[in-house]
C-alpha cells in the first residue's frame, strides 16, 4: 500500500453506476468520481487483486494521450480500478457496428496512428504491452484511441500460460520461445492494423490457433483487407517479418503512417 503514494481513492467519493463490460477477472462498471466520469474494474480474487496492485505501479508513471488514463484505486472488498471512462468502449465494437458507410479511411488511419503513438511512448519507456489487440484499444468520446491493459500484462495469467496466449495476435518467436519484445508488440500492432482496416473481423478467419501457428511458421501471412490501401498493407507485411529486427519500431512505424496521413488529409497531421 505504501508504494501507492497518493494513487489511493475514497470509495465514499465514487458514485457507481452501469456495467459497461466484463473483464477476465471481474466487472467493469461506469461510475462518477468527484464529479468526473470514471471506469471502474473490479477484481475479486485477493491473490490476483495483489498482483494486479504491484502492476498498477507501473501505470501510476505512464501518461499519455494515446494510453488510457489511471487516476487510482480504491481497496474495498478486493481491488477496484479507476481510470478515465471511454465511453465509445473497444475498437472492435466501434468498428465492427459503425462500418464503412460511417468510418471512412482517414479515421482508420487516424486510429492507426493513435496506437502508434501510444506504443511508441510505452516503448520509450521501456515497457512491453503483450497484448495488444484491437479489444484493447478503448475510444474516447472525442473519438482518439487509446491503448488499455498495458502494464497489467505481467500478473496476466495468459503470460505466464502459455495455453492462453492470444495466438492469432502473438509473434512466432514469443509462442515459441517466450521472446516477448517491442518487436513481438509490433507483430501485434500489424494484427491490430489488418484488424482496424478490416472494420473490426477476426484476424485468420476460419482457420483454428492450431493452424494458425503452424501456417505462420512456414510463412503464410493474411491478405490485404478489402479496400485496404496498399502501403497501409506493406506496413503490415514488415510487421509480420519472421525475424524480430527486421521489424521497424514503433517510431519508424509512426513517420510512416503519418506520410500516409498527409497524402490522405493534406495538413491534418500531427
Ligand atoms: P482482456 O481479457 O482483453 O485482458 P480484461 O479482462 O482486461 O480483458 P478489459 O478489457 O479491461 O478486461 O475490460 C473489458 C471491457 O470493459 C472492455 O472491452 C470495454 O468494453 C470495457 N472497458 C474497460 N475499461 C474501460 C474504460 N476505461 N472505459 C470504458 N469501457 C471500458
Amino acid at each position: 500500500v505504501l508504494i501507492l503514494g497518493g494513487w489511493l481513492l475514497d470509495i465514499e467519493k465514487l458514485t457507481l453506476g452501469e456495467n459497461i463490460g466484463e473483464g477476465e477477472f471481474g466487472a467493469v462498471y461506469e461510475g462518477v468520481y468527484m464529479g468526473q466520469r470514471v471506469a471502474v474494474k473490479t477484481i475479486k480474487c485477493d491473490v490476483t487483486a495483489q498482483a494486479f496492485l504491484q502492476e498498477t505501479t507501473v501505470m501510476t508513471k505512464l501518461q499519455h494521450k494515446n494510453l488510457v488514463r489511471l487516476l487510482g484505486v480504491i481497496l474495498h472488498k478486493g481491488l477496484h480500478i479507476v481510470t478515465e471512462l471511454m465511453t465509445k468502449g473497444n475498437l472492435v465494437n466501434f468498428l465492427r457496428t459503425r462500418g464503412r458507410s460511417v468510418v471512412n479511411s482517414v479515421q482508420l488511419l487516424r486510429f492507426s496512428l493513435d496506437v502508434c503513438e501510444g506504443m511508441d511512448y510505452l516503448e520509450s519507456k521501456k515497457l512491453v504491452h503483450r497484448d495488444l489487440a484491437a479489444r484493447n484499444v478503448l475510444i474516447s468520446d472525442d473519438n482518439v484511441a487509446k491503448v488499455s491493459d498495458f502494464g497489467l500484462t505481467k500478473v496476466d495469467s495468459k503470460v505466464s500460460d502459455k495455453a492462453k496466449l492470444p495466438v492469432k495476435w502473438t509473434a512466432p518467436e514469443a509462442l515459441k520461445k517466450e521472446k516477448f519484445s517491442t518487436k513481438s508488440d509490433v507483430w501485434s500492432y500489424g494484427i491490430l492494423l489488418w484488424e482496424i482496416f478490416s472494420y473490426g473481423r477476426q484476424p485468420y478467419p476460419k482457420m483454428s490457433l492450431q493452424e494458425v501457428k503452424d501456417k505462420v511458421e512456414q510463412g503464410y501471412r493474411m491478405e490485404a483487407p478489402e479496400d485496404c490501401p496498399p502501403s497501409v498493407y506493406s506496413l503490415m507485411r514488415v510487421c509480420w517479418e519472421q525475424e524480430p529486427r527486421k521489424r521497424p519500431g514503433f517510431h519508424k512505424l509512426r513517420e510512416k503512417l503519418d506520410r500516409e496521413m498527409e497524402k490522405l488529409s493534406p495538413g491534418s497531421g500531427s
